[in-house]
Parts: structure tokens; C-alpha cells; sequence
């Protein structure tokens, strides 16, 4: 029997068409630069995302074309994330941190026809339009600030375009945006995202088991929209209609608690150390902000500490701790506790709640060795493999390296190191690059650096291996330490000492000011690992 169905074809136009049509008097809140509060709708978002689709196409964007943003996280480029899909082009998110040769690189690598630019990026600007071309270039500003030369403005630009337009009719399959990786080795690499991946990962990011994000929900992404499409949440907000507020330039911790007070934010995501600094600022003075209770603070991009989800816990606020990447658009897994840890003590669940959790549906994982699949037993370690309905099959071309990140049976290699246990629960371990190898035993580096971080004097901490003489490699341990706060290396060494084997215990503990990096907020190793090659044991 052949299936009766209807084909329909899943796309961002169609969940665009629904949020305009059910939740017009939603808002839509964002922090312009100088700190005063823009306030939109739904029914505001509708008409001007219509009208950005109608000018971009007037002016002449083609299917599939590329339209970049190097945007802030604000209500324009929520505008552009919708406009220039619906309208057949490709959203292209420039990673501001980068640097201006490397974002010259991938917008040319892209190329990126048109451009949306904040004004208070125009300075970084002119440095990557030194090295590439655009044909348009369009400014995000305020009133009071000058127009560059050779600008659009975005008021005056989104006007030429008329809302009543009619959108053109999309397939599934056709592209809606493109985010390159952050590596930290090789060149940066794309990955385009069709329709229908983002539809599906914004059903998921719906799930009460996954983020559960929903129309009662006020949703503040810290995670900057060119990281990974903001973890999917502005396409995610849209779809069900929950409130969205964006914290445009100030990620400051003081700037983002102000905000979850005064807009009732339930659910807020970011990087571990944008929480850890939000942490603090609550530790030191726990009655000053009155937060929404069981606010949800999504954690990913690096493992959130158990030390930090205790914290959290005692100010009333949740973290929920997610895993995923560029190539998987990117959410993969949700730590979310099930039903039989209403029997655990309070240390085993916290110590699930630290494991990244479960595969979403349409998410696949494995766990592999250079002897197949690993046993789900929790303890042995393997490379996780991903594939599903949103995980990249290849990288934008022309792209010389990374065609051994996919495996002959159609996995891609996440080169994190995990365990998986016999409920599917995935424990990243390391990224492999960042194992430590000592006397032939591994060494877990996050393991060790969560187990620092919750020393009270700790602000942070990166553990790496470096070369030694006997052992092949030995964990450095490189700490920031709390400003006020004072401890020693023998202090350190006896509080891990306590909860680690005995060559798992760092060597080391270098005390320096602050740790490397990356554009998207991770820890720079390879700097550190640079820093430290000469270490004299
Ligand atoms: P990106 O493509 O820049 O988002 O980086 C993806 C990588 O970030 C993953 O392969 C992991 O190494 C790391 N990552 C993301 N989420 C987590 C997490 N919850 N715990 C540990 N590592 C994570």
C-alpha cells in the first residue's frame, strides 16, 4: 500500500508564516548598544522580516546567494536570520572574534554577496572589506550614529522592500544558511544547513525531554547568533512563540542578570564560562537579583562542571547540560534526569547532570575504537560518531581536508573522546586531541579540570598535557585564581588528590591571569599546550 499523505514540504517559511499569524503581540526585546531597551512584536518581526525578504530580492539576491551578518546578538539580526532564508537566500553569520583575514577568508571562501553590518562593528569592518568583496553593504545603527561611506542603512534598505510580497515557494532541501567551524587546527570549514534540518532541530528543541523551550517561555540567548545558529534558539523561539530577549554587545555578567530580572527570563543558554562569571556575581551577593525560580541555563559548548550545577541549584536556578556542534546544527544531546532517578542520592544525580546527556530523536550515536564499537558500559572510552537528521554530510566545497571526518558507512567523527553507558547517557572524556598520555595510561583532562573548579579559590582552570621525559606526557594544571582569593599549588594538589588515581594528579599548578580563548569561548589549549612545551618537571 502506497502512504496517503500529504507531501509538505518542511521549511523555515512555514513556521515563519504560523508565528506571524498566532503570536503577534509576543514580544521581541533587545539592548542596543548604549544600554537603552528596543522593544518589538511578533506582529513587528512579521511585516519587517517580510519587508528585509522583499528588498533583498529587489536588489537582487538570487536563490541560493549568500547574505552575510556580522551582527551582535539583536531584534535585525533575528530579522535577517528569517528574511533572507524566506526569501530564498543563504544566511551566512560571520563570527565577529575572529580575526579580520580569517573572516575575510570565509566570507570570500562563502561568497557572500551582500553583507549586514552593526554599526558598532564598523571599525572590525573595514579591516575584513580590505580582503573581501561585497556588493552590498548594509548598517544596523541608531539614529544618532553616522552612516559609512558607501553604506546602506538597514531602516532605509528593509523600506525599498514591500511587505505584501509574496514569498517564493521553497523545497526542503534547499539551503538556509551556512555557519563555518572554529577550529582551532586547519582552515575553518562550512556547514549548510537545509530547511528541513533546521525545521526538524527546531521540533526537537521543543521536546520536554530535549530544552523544552516553549510559547510560556521568555528565552535570552547569550550564545552569540554566529555561534552554531545561537544553538538553534531563534529558530526554536519562532516556532512555538515564547518571548525573546537579546542582550546585544554587553555580555557582561551585572548586564545579562539585569536583564533575566527585568524581562522574567525562564531560559537563558551560553558557554560554561559566561555562567561561571554569572555564578560569582550570585555567590557574592545572593538577594540582589530576583530571578525567575528554575530558570533554565543551558550549558554547552564545553562540559559544565558539577561544581557549577550545585552552585546553580542553590540559587534556585537549573542548568541543563546539552552537547553538540557546528556539523550537528548543532543540538545532539540533553542531559535530562528520567524517571528512575527519583530513586538516586543527590551525588548520583548530580553526576548524571554533568554527563551530556541523551541523542535527541533523529540523533544517532556510537562510541568507536580502533576495534569497532565500544561496550555501553560506561568506563570504556571510544571516539563518538554521529549521524541523524541534522548532522553535516560533507563541508561546503572547495574544502581539501575534513573528508576523514566522515566514516565508509556514513558516521561523522565528532573526535570527542566519550563513554557511553547501557541507558545511552554520553560522557565526553576529551576531545581527542586534548587526551593526556601518561606512562601509557589516559588521563581525562576535563575530568581533572572539573574536579579544580570546585576548589572555592578557582575561577578557572585548564589541565594539558605536556612532554616529560620518563612518562611520555604529564597534566600541567594552569589555574585563574578568584580575585581576592588566595591558595597554593600543595593545596590544589591535596584537594584532587582526595577524588583522583594517582597519575591522574597534575603535576603542576601554574597560577597565571587569565586562560586563552577561542572565538567562541572555549579554552585555548594549544596555547596553553605552546606556553608550557619547555615545562621543566
Ligand atoms: P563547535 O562546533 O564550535 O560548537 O564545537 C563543538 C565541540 O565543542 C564539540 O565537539 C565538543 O568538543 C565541545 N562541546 C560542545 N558541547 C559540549 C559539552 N556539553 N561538554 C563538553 N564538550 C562540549
Amino acid at each position: 500500500m502506497q502512504p496517503t499523505m500529504m507531501r509538505y514540504e518542511l521549511t523555515l517559511t512555514s513556521l515563519f508564516r504560523r508565528a506571524g499569524e498566532l503570536y503577534a503581540g509576543t514580544e521581541i526585546v533587545s539592548r542596543n548598544p548604549d544600554k537603552s531597551i528596543d522593544r518589538k512584536t511578533y506582529a513587528d518581526f512579521d511585516r519587517r522580516a517580510r519587508q528585509l525578504a522583499s528588498a533583498l530580492r529587489r536588489a537582487g539576491m538570487n536563490k541560493g546567494d549568500r547574505v552575510a551578518t556580522l551582527c551582535w546578538n539583536h531584534h535585525a539580526h533575528l530579522e535577517a536570520y528569517f528574511g533572507i532564508p524566506i526569501a530564498a537566500g543563504v544566511l551566512h553569520t560571520l563570527n565577529l572574534r575572529l580575526h579580520p583575514d580569517e573572516i575575510a577568508f570565509i566570507a570570500t571562501h562563502a561568497r557572500d554577496r551582500f553583507i549586514i553590518v552593526d554599526s558598532v562593528l564598523w571599525p572590525l569592518f573595514e579591516k575584513v572589506r580590505a580582503k573581501a568583496h561585497f556588493e552590498k553593504v548594509i548598517v544596523v545603527r541608531s539614529a544618532d550614529q553616522p552612516l559609512p561611506g558607501g553604506a546602506v542603512d538597514y531602516e532605509a534598505f528593509i523600506a525599498t522592500g514591500d511587505p505584501g510580497d509574496p514569498l517564493p515557494a521553497l523545497s526542503e532541501d534547499d539551503a538556509l544558511g551556512v555557519c563555518y567551524t572554529s577550529g582551532t587546527t586547519g582552515k575553518p570549514k562550512g556547514v549548510c544547513y537545509s530547511h528541513r534540518a533546521i525545521a526538524l532541530h527546531s521540533l526537537a528543541a521543543g521536546l520536554a525531554d530535549t530544552l523544552g523551550v516553549s510559547r510560556r517561555d521568555t528565552v535570552l540567548p547569550v550564545v552569540p547568533m554566529f555561534h552554531a545558529n545561537a544553538w538553534g534558539l531563534p529558530f526554536a523561539c519562532v516556532m512555538v512563540g515564547a518571548k525573546i530577549v537579546l542582550p546585544g554587545p554587553h555580555l557582561g555578567a551585572a548586564d545579562l542578570l539585569d536583564l533575566f530580572e527585568r524581562e522574567r527570563v525562564t531560559m537563558a543558554a551560553g558557554v560554561p564560562t559566561i555562567w561561571l562569571g554569572i555564578l560569582q556575581a550570585l555567590d557574592a551577593e545572593p538577594a540582589r537579583y530576583a530571578l525567575t525560580r528554575e530558570m533554565r541555563m543551558v550549558v554547552g559548548g564545553a562540559a559544565a562542571p558539577e561544581s557549577m550545577i550545585r552552585g546553580f541549584d542553590k540559587h534556585g536556578l537549573r542548568v541543563v547540560h546539552a552537547w553538540g556542534m557546528t556539523e550537528t546544527a548543532p543540538l545532539g544531546t540533553v542531559s535530562n534526569l528520567g524517571p528512575d532517578a527519583d530513586a538516586w542520592s543527590d551525588d548520583e544525580r548530580y553526576a548524571q547532570r554533568a554527563k551530556q546527556g541523551i541523542a535527541s530523536p533523529f540523533i544517532e550515536l556510537r562510541a568507536m575504537s580502533d576495534r569497532g564499537p565500544v561496550p555501553r558500559d560506561g568506563t570504556t572510552p571510544g571516539e563518538l560518531e554521529v549521524r541523524g537528521a541534522w548532522v553535516a554530510a560533507s563541508y561546503v566545497e572547495p574544502c581539501d581536508e575534513g573528508a576523514d571526518k566522515w566514516t565508509d558507512d556514513g558516521w561523522f567523527r565528532t573526535g570527542d573522546v566519550v563513554t557511553l553507558d547501557a541507558s545511552g547517557c554520553v560522557k565526553i572524556t576529551d576531545r581527542t586531541k586534548d587526551l593526556i598520555k601518561s606512562g601509557g595510561e589516559w588521563i581525562s583532562s576535563v575530568d581533572v579540570e572539573n574536579l579544580i573548579i570546585g576548589h572555592p579559590a578557582v575561577k578557572e582552570a585548564a589541565v594539558i598535557a605536556v612532554p616529560h621525559p620518563k612518562w611520555d606526557e604529564r597534566p600541567l594544571a594552569a589555574v585563574v585564581v578568584k580575585e581576592g582569593a588566595t591558595v597554593t599549588a600543595e593545596a590544589l594538589r591535596a584537594f584532587v588528590a582526595a577524588k583522583l588515581a594517582k597519575y591522574q594528579v597534575p603535576d603542576a599548578f601554574v597560577f597565571i591571569d587569565a586562560i586563552p580563548k577561542t572565538s567562541t569561548g572555549k579554552f585555548q589549549k594549544s596555547e596553553l599546550r605552546e606556553r608550557f612545551k619547555n615545562h621543566v618537571w
